[in-house]
Order: C-alpha cells, then sequence, then structure tokens
C-alpha cells in the first residue's frame, strides 16, 4: 500500500490553511497528484510555495457553477476530502439568518456540489472512489453557542450516510471523520479563552485537544484501500470525548 496514491488524484476542499493545508501536502508527499480548492489566492500561493506539484484551484464553494467548471478540467478524480467550513458562533437567540445561509452553503451544499460532479464522472468511467468528509464533534453533542455550526455537521453526517448507500454500488466508498478541537484558526475562535478549553479538555479522556496530523492520518487511512470495507461510518478523533 506504500505506493497507492502514486498516479491518483486527490482533490482536497479548503486547503489554504488549516487542516486542508496539511492534508494536501501529506498526500503529495505520498505521491499523490493534489487539487487543492481554497478561496483566497494568498493561501494557495503560500501552499504551493512549500510543494509546486500541487494544482491550486482558487474558488468560492459558494458559488455551484464557478465551482463545477473550476473542477471540471481535474477529472477524473478518485479520491476526495471534503474539508472546506466555516464557523460562525452566536448565543442561539443571537443567530441570523445570514449565518445559517453561509454556513450550510459552505459546510453542507458545497459538499454536494463537489461530490456531485466527481462521482458522476467516476461512474460514467467505471472507477473506484474515496470520498471523506470532514464533520466535527460538534454533529454528534450539543456545544454552547454553536447552534448553525452543529445543525450543519449534523447534516454532514446525514448526507455521508445516504452518499454512501447511493455510491456505494458504483464501489465508491463515503466516510466522515468527527475531529474534537484542533487549534487551527476556526478552532481558535471558539476554544483560545482558557476557561472554555479547560471546560472541554475535562471532558476529553485523553485531555488534550487533536493536533493536525491527528485528523489527517485517519483521513488517509479512509481515502485508502486499507479501509476498503469501511463505508457510511463517522469515524470521532475526539480522545474518547463523544463516547463519555
Ligand atoms: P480553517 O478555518 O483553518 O480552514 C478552513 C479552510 O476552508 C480555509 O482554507 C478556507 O479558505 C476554506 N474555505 C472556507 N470557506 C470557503 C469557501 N467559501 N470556498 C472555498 N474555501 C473555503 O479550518 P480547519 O482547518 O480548522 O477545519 C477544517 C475542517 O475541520 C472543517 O470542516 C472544520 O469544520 C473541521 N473541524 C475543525 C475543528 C477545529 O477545532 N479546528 C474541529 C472539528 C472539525 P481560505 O484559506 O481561503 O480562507
Amino acid at each position: 500500500t506504500e505506493n497507492e496514491f502514486h498516479n491518483k488524484t486527490v482533490c482536497v476542499t479548503g486547503a489554504g490553511r488549516g487542516i486542508g493545508k496539511a492534508l494536501a501536502l501529506r498526500l503529495a508527499e505520498l505521491g499523490a497528484k493534489v487539487i487543492a480548492i481554497s478561496k483566497s489566492d494568498e493561501n494557495l500561493k503560500q501552499l504551493v510555495a512549500l510543494n509546486n506539484k500541487i494544482s491550486p484551484v482558487c474558488v468560492d464553494l459558494c458559488d455551484w457553477n464557478a465551482t463545477k467548471e473550476a473542477i471540471k478540467p481535474h477529472l477524473p478524480i478518485q479520491l476526495l476530502v471534503n474539508n472546506a467550513a466555516v464557523a460562525i458562533l452566536h448565543p442561539f437567540l443571537e443567530v441570523k439568518p445570514e449565518d445559517f445561509d453561509v454556513l450550510f452553503n459552505v459546510n453542507v451544499r458545497s459538499i454536494i456540489c463537489v461530490s456531485q460532479e466527481i462521482a458522476r464522472d467516476l461512474i460514467e468511467r467505471k472507477l473506484p472512489g474515496s470520498i471523506v468528509n470532514v464533520s466535527s464533534q460538534a454533529s454528534a453533542a450539543g456545544l454552547k453557542d454553536h447552534s448553525i455550526y452543529c445543525s450543519s455537521k449534523a447534516a454532514v453526517d446525514g448526507l455521508t450516510r445516504v452518499m454512501a448507500l447511493e455510491l456505494g454500488p458504483h464501489n465508491i466508498r463515503v466516510n466522515s471523520v468527527q475531529p474534537t478541537v484542533v487549534l487551527t484558526e476556526m478552532g481558535r475562535i471558539g476554544w483560545s479563552d482558557e476557561k472554555k478549553a479547560a471546560g472541554m479538555l475535562s471532558k476529553i479522556p485523553l485531555h488534550r485537544f487533536a493536533e493536525v496530523d491527528d485528523v489527517v492520518e485517519p483521513i488517509i487511512y479512509l481515502l485508502s484501500n486499507r479501509s476498503a470495507m469501511i463505508n457510511g461510518v463517522g469515524l470521532p478523533i475526539d480522545g474518547g470525548f463523544l463516547a463519555t
């Protein structure tokens, strides 16, 4: 399995920073041809500066048609990680309809858009595939001020199950991962406050947040043939948070 990513094209969304960036770099290191989608050109330039074999695709995933057009030249894509997401946190009583639209557009609708384009093409070519959707522990646990974020990630888990059901017969597997807090830019929005962090840490049996690599490695496993019979699962990467 050492060489299984050679000659494979992998698309990672939200590859401009955080988990997606580390994942794109690791997959490129494993020999994959990496298509890195992100919104800001500056972050993509910095990514390509670290590995110039990575192909950057600058597109706003909220733009359905532009996203489909941007992907087309790179098909076929056998491996896909739907990682892009945004977090906007407000107490439930202060949530605005705009927050709902942005979060569901990026966190849920973009998965449908990108995966449709890639899966349709694989089915036509009769090629197998593996898709990993990046969900969160927030899909299965209520977190204060995270009402829309939690809702969007619960939707990702539901979507993952139905994609697994409908794409499975075409030999395209679909799974999700549910990480706990990772102190990326997004993680810091919710958890840089020491008191809040301590409250969360006390509920994680391993007593630490996840490192970026703690998330990257299980995603690579789910992309690989080592997980050939795993389809439709949500894998917690949370040090035991969801088990308690
Ligand atoms: P970051 O906020 O660090 O990075 C998010 C990436 O998504 C950025 O590259 C950003 O682009 C991209 N992105 C956001 N909106 C769009 C858009 N409209 N179009 C294209 N790209 C977009 O997030 P993380 O690395 O922390 O999170 C990665 C995944 O992990 C997400 O799905 C998140 O929900 C999940 N997760 C994160 C946790 C955490 O604590 N950090 C915990 C559990 C799950 P740009 O660089 O251009 O801004």
